[in-house]
């Protein structure tokens, strides 16, 4: 077999070894620790463009983007700019400002279904938010969610939650009570069957249904089109609140989020990630039927000392005014789709069962045959050898999401050469494992 090029990362192991006296596991967010590829993390030193520096010295080039916001690339200039102006005129206002109206505004404007908005700081506060005001709009109590789907970490989600849920194997957390989760109802992503018979065995109780409209939590997942259609319809037959968790699919699937690209539009909208350019935002909009719930114009309270965050703002807007600009989902789909397929051959002409995809600049691969169209049929990947892969990858400098259980991303600052190295590393590592 080829022999892996060196890489050392003894600063790193250093960094990580005293990290876990100071924080729990070392990290501040589960997946990051490594826990399921094994190995120590890697400590990133600086991130700019495409690429991630650690603290030894090596570069990679990075797939995951800080989970999806580094969609302009790290550290883009013109969204830097923005941040370095607004800096000298307050970090933090706890008033109104105008930059929430500008963010706001373009949010609705692209996004079918949102007809206003409400900013929090982060995607679990937004699911949150989203299943209360589904609850107080419908007057009930019960929610469906699916299997491997991740709405963030609070507590009636944790249930068959994806994400580092599946990959530390907790499908249900200590500390969530019994009651937390009582109303929470699962079913099987892309089973129309399940939810309807949900429906009919809880008549008037289901307040709303939540998913990823595209799974990127269990690993990369597309929804057959005829599921969300299906759900649309029940929920409007039901009097139920469909709600779109489009945090990782939020402007990166497309201009107007994953419900643009499938024609499917949902009363109720997450977002994050992409929408704070890298700061920590959270959103969730909808009907203003619904929205008009919301404390102060309703009765529902939610609230935030940082909410609508000046930097957060400037961030955003920045980055959605760069991806407004003609091409750049054309631009994500052609790189995604010239990287997933050269992963995919890679994997095949090495003998390895695998299997994946891509939307726009959104992609995952499985080491299983496939198809995979729900939680169970990941969950047959050889995620050992996915480990072998992780390190693999490492080695050669690409740095991928250390767990199979993630989806990859890409960013507009990717070069066709970026990609192209990574497909040759990517025969070199498959050849290896
Ligand atoms: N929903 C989805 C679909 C997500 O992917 C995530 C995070 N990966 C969340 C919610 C939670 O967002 P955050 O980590 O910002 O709390």
């Amino acid at each position: 077999s080829v022999q892996a090029p060196a890489l050392n990362t003894t600063r790193s192991s250093e960094i990580f070894k005293a990290a876990q006296d100071i924080l729990p596991g070392g990290v501040n967010s589960p997946v990051r620790a490594f826990k399921s590829v094994g190995g120590n993390p890697i400590v990133f030193e600086r991130v700019k463009d495409a690429y991630a520096f650690d603290v030894d010295g090596n570069k990679y080039v990075d797939y995951v983007g800080s989970w999806g916001p580094a969609i302009c690339g790290h550290a883009n200039d013109r969204v830097n700019e923005k941040l370095k102006a607004q800096i000298d005129k307050g970090t933090s206002f706890g008033a109104p400002c105008e930059l929430e109206n500008a963010l706001g505004e373009m949010v609705i404007e692209r996004v079918p279904s949102v007809e206003m908005v409400r900013f929090c700081n982060s995607g679990t506060e937004a699911c949150l938010s989203a299943l209360r005001v589904m609850r107080a709009y419908t007057g009930r109590d019960m929610i469906i969610k699916f299997e491997g789907c991740y709405h963030g970490h609070a507590d009636p989600f944790l249930v068959k939650a994806g994400s580092g849920v599946i990959t530390l194997g907790l499908p249900d957390s200590p500390g969530v009570p019994a009651a937390a989760t009582a109303t929470t109802l699962c079913a099987t992503y892309n089973n129309l069957d399940e939810v309807k018979a949900l429906f009919a065995a809880n008549p008037g109780k289901i307040a709303g249904v939540i998913l990823e409209p595209v799974v990127g939590n269990s690993g990369f997942i597309a929804p057959d089109k005829e599921f969300l259609q299906g759900l649309r319809e029940t929920c409007t037959k039901e009097g139920a609140v469909l709600c779109f968790d489009e945090v990782m699919t939020g402007f990166r699937i497309a201009k107007g989020c994953a419900q643009e690209y499938w024609g499917v539009t949902p009363d109720l909208t997450t977002m994050g990630k992409v929408i704070g350019g890298g700061m920590p935002v959270g959103a969730y909009g909808g009907k203003r039927e619904i929205m008009d719930m919301v404390a102060p114009a309703g009765p529902m309270y939610q609230a935030g000392t940082l909410s609508g965050n000046p930097l957060a703002m400037v961030a955003g807007i920045e980055t959605l005014k760069i991806l407004g600009e003609p091409g750049q989902y054309e631009k994500l789909d052609k790189l995604t789709k010239r990287l997933i397929e050269g992963i995919l051959k890679a994997g095949k002409d090495n003998g390895h069962a695998v299997c994946g995809g891509h939307i726009s600049g959104m992609f995952g691969f499985f080491f299983t045959e496939g198809p995979v169209k729900n939680f169970a049929d990941a969950a047959k990947s050889d995620t050992e050898k996915f480990g072998r892969w992780h390190r693999a990858m490492l080695e050669e400098g690409v740095y991928l999401a250390p767990s199979q259980y993630e989806a990859g991303f890409m960013s507009l600052a990717h070069t066709e050469a970026d990609i192209d190295a990574t497909i040759a590393a990517a025969q070199r590592a498959m050849a290896r494992i």
